[in-house]
């Protein structure tokens, strides 16, 4: 009979501390989560996919990143892009506002 209050004591002890875990990381999900820009996935999605490196960045991500957080602001660098694609390109940068809502205006 002790055995099996000595189980249902250490069930109920593990059960406690995983609803408390599970709770802190709802609560930590909920505020310290970071909102992913969903314009980089769409931008990376516009580039070639070649990630050539040519624009020197280590890839499309790459380059797309440096766009989207503002520290490159030429999306002409990427060698293989099309006229037609990188005047899309722009279009679309200077026309969607990312989370913060502001747009990319002085892109080239
Ligand atoms: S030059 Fe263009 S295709 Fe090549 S890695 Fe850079 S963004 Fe990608």
């Amino acid at each position: 009979m002790e055995t099996i209050i000595v189980i249902i004591k250490a069930l109920v002890v593990t059960l406690g501390i995983g609803a408390f875990l599970g709770l802190l990381l709802a609560v930590a999900d909920k505020y310290l989560s970071v909102k992913a820009d969903p314009r980089l996935e769409v931008l990376l999605s516009m580039l070639p996919g070649a990630n050539c490196g040519g624009c020197g960045y280590p890839g499309c991500s790459g380059m797309a990143d440096s766009i989207i957080s503002g520290s490159n602001k030429q999306v002409s660098l990427c060698k293989p892009l099309k006229k037609e694609k990188l005047a899309e390109i722009i279009e679309y940068l200077k026309s969607t506002p990312g989370p913060d809502g502001s747009v990319l205006n002085d892109i080239k």
